[in-house]
């Protein structure tokens, strides 16, 4: 894994899907088969492949403070954040740097919302900073962690460096009991999230769905002859099962297609 540490310029950055993203880190050791974010190296020169490098924006902290002041300074109202859109905040040098952990501690001490999405158990680290009352008031961050399949060798196939399913579930069962809002983002959706709700029902206050968007993990469904599961229909019907067993479990669920 080639590391490198750097100064970044800025670290919040608006988003599309929620107001504001933060990224502490450039590049993804997880390296998911599937992964969009690696449209990345396109814009930071690096030419080796995805899942092997990772840049450790090491004043992370530093930058969100004056930004978050800078902010105040111009009226703006705090807002929904996202960590992380392109990376994993808790993949494992994380545990090492503790942006992420410093970055949050930033976030809910100056009363911004934040939106956790991870594959990585390291986050229950910081469940002491998360269910730290300020002035009263409980911090308002969700946790939310990224599950595509039930199923352990699909998981293997497109995810070979993430945790496993059971690891990231029991995760979430720990998050939720610490009274933490907590959601499960069945995205890309794969073969074997038919019986995720299930394995979930009880430690999550809401789901969202989403298909296969990117054409990068083609050649592992062809290798592998699944490509019945990458097809619209295989979606669909998939995405209205899991709205039908959320449903019936009272769980709120989000699916973003048709
Ligand atoms: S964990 Fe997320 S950001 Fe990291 S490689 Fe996988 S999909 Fe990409």
């Amino acid at each position: 894994m080639l590391v490198t540490e750097i100064q970044a310029k800025s670290i919040l950055s608006a988003s599309k899907v929620y107001p504001y993203v933060l990224n502490p880190y450039v590049g993804c050791a997880f390296g998911c088969r599937y992964c969009y974010a690696r449209f990345m190296k396109k814009f930071t020169g690096h030419t080796e492949p995805w899942g092997t490098f990772v840049d450790v924006k090491v004043n992370a902290a530093e930058l969100l403070e004056r930004e978050l002041l800078s902010l105040a300074r111009r009226g703006k109202k705090p807002a929904e954040v996202w960590i992380s859109g392109v990376c994993d905040p808790y993949q494992p040098l994380e545990a090492r740097y503790q942006l992420t952990r410093s970055c949050l501690a930033l976030l809910l001490e100056h009363n911004w919302p934040v939106r956790i999405q991870t594959k990585s158990p390291l986050v229950i680290r910081d469940i002491d900073i998360v269910s730290q009352t300020v002035g009263g008031k409980a911090p308002d961050c969700h946790v939310g962690f990224s599950i595509g399949t039930a199923n352990e060798e699909i998981r293997r196939l497109f995810e070979p460096n993430a945790p496993s399913i059971a690891d990231r579930i029991d995760a979430l069962r720990q998050i939720h009991r610490a009274g933490i809002k907590t959601y499960v983002m069945i995205a890309p959706l794969m073969p074997g999230a038919e019986q995720l709700i299930p394995l979930v029902e009880g430690i999550v206050d809401y789901v969202y769905v989403d298909r296969m968007n990117y054409g990068y993990a083609d050649s592992i469904y062809r290798t592998h002859k699944l490509e019945q599961y990458r097809t619209d229909a295989y979606f669909k019907t998939t995405g209205r099962l899991i709205s039908r067993q959320c449903q019936e479990g009272g769980i709120p669920c989000s699916v973003f297609f048709d």
